[in-house]
């Protein structure tokens, strides 16, 4: 009883209904109304629920999964790089290999895991379970998404668009943000998106909704691969971006060395980053000038560079946002950096066995 639990810890009664409420969003208790000797009482109990989720962040040069039990707890976790234009038949391969290694060194069995969340990265159609815009995500189109991955890895699976999962990942994981709209972008490789609005993911009507990567920022600008010309990721091409610099450096590089680089004070490393950021501040100017967040989060590989990106990338919204919505906007570097998808991914997994607290809805096309 709750009123037992204040009686025996000295604690006051208010402080108790404080911590159960706590607990119970987090989903570790639950709460129901008893009566005991005759009088009303709340019966506080651990949420006995058990078994782990998968959580999967496909990306164009990496595979992240990790196994999670009810309480957030990560229980193992396993990364290996792809390479670019990898198969469709090659990825699932890949993430049921990554589940059999979590499997094998967690001890955790296959059996107790109830659902897996699966990031890629483009825009999935929750009613059809196929890539929203084919040409986005070419070695997928034409794939029933959940149906594939469910019958590599054994288990009921739901598939979203990665920047979606990574707005989630920082929104929910676990549910302490408690902001009204943010919006995430994910910036590797590729330049994605994820808006989530009073507590809602918004996927748009293909779920291509917050696809920032696609947002024209010079309409005579260079062709795009989604056919538009003068799109965000034509422009600031990340491949691109990295191709001159390796050039100045010599060798291969990497987003990861790309970042190492710009933290050293490598002279184009520099200069790079800052114009990717300004690319970047014209674009998300139009996100805060329509939606108005609370928050714009920067996650993705590149975003751990911190502030050396943010900095510019605030100027060039100020200069393009509305005064009035840039004031109340934040913009910050994602607190789960580069695992932010991937923790999103396991959360949509927790939705989908009814795990995760209510403190934003994900299945809004169930
Ligand atoms: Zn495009």
């Amino acid at each position: 009883m709750q009123a037992e639990i204040a009686r025996r810890t000295g604690l006051s009664p208010a402080t108790v209904t404080n911590l159960v409420r706590d607990l119970a969003d987090l989903g570790q208790v639950k709460v129901t109304d008893h009566v005991h000797h005759g009088r009303r009482a709340k019966l506080v109990e651990p949420n006995v629920r058990t078994g782990f989720v998968l959580g999967v962040d496909l990306g164009r040069s990496h595979v992240r999964a990790c196994l999670v039990d009810m309480s957030y707890q990560v229980v193992g976790e396993a990364f290996q790089r792809v390479e670019r234009g990898t198969s469709s038949d090659e990825g699932l391969k890949l993430v049921a290999g990554l589940f059999e290694k979590l499997l094998a060194e967690s001890g955790v069995m296959r059996s107790d895991v109830l659902h897996a969340g699966v990031g890629i990265p483009g825009p999935v159609d929750q009613m059809t379970g196929r890539i929203g815009a084919a040409n986005l995500l070419p070695e997928w189109a034409d794939i029933d998404l959940p149906a594939a991955f469910s019958k590599a890895l054994g288990l009921p699976v739901t598939v979203d668009n990665d920047a979606n999962l990574g707005a989630l990942g920082e929104y929910a994981w676990p549910p302490t943000l408690r902001e009204p709209a943010i919006f995430y972008m994910r910036l590797a490789t590729g330049i994605g998106g994820g808006l989530i609005q009073d507590g809602q993911l918004v996927r748009g009507a293909d779920g291509t909704a917050g696809e920032i990567g696609h947002h024209s920022i010079d309409e005579s600008g260079p062709l795009c691969r989604c056919g538009n010309r003068g799109c965000l990721e034509a422009i600031a091409s990340v491949p691109d971006f990295l191709h001159v610099l390796s050039s100045a450096v010599g060798g291969d590089v990497d987003v990861d060395r790309w970042v190492e680089l710009t933290r050293r004070g490598h002279t184009t490393a520099v200069r790079l980053m800052e114009d990717l950021a300004r690319h970047i501040g014209v674009a998300v100017g139009n996100i805060v000038n329509i939606a108005n967040p609370n928050t714009v989060i920067i996650g993705g590989a590149i975003s751990v560079v911190g502030e050396i990106l943010l900095e510019p990338l605030r100027a060039e919204v100020r200069q393009r946002a509305l005064p009035a919505a840039t004031r109340s906007t934040r913009i910050t570097q994602a607190r789960w950096g580069d695992y932010a998808e991937v923790y999103g991914a396991a959360y949509l997994a927790m939705a989908a066995v009814d795990w995760a607290p209510p403190c934003v809805q994900v299945l809004n096309h169930e």
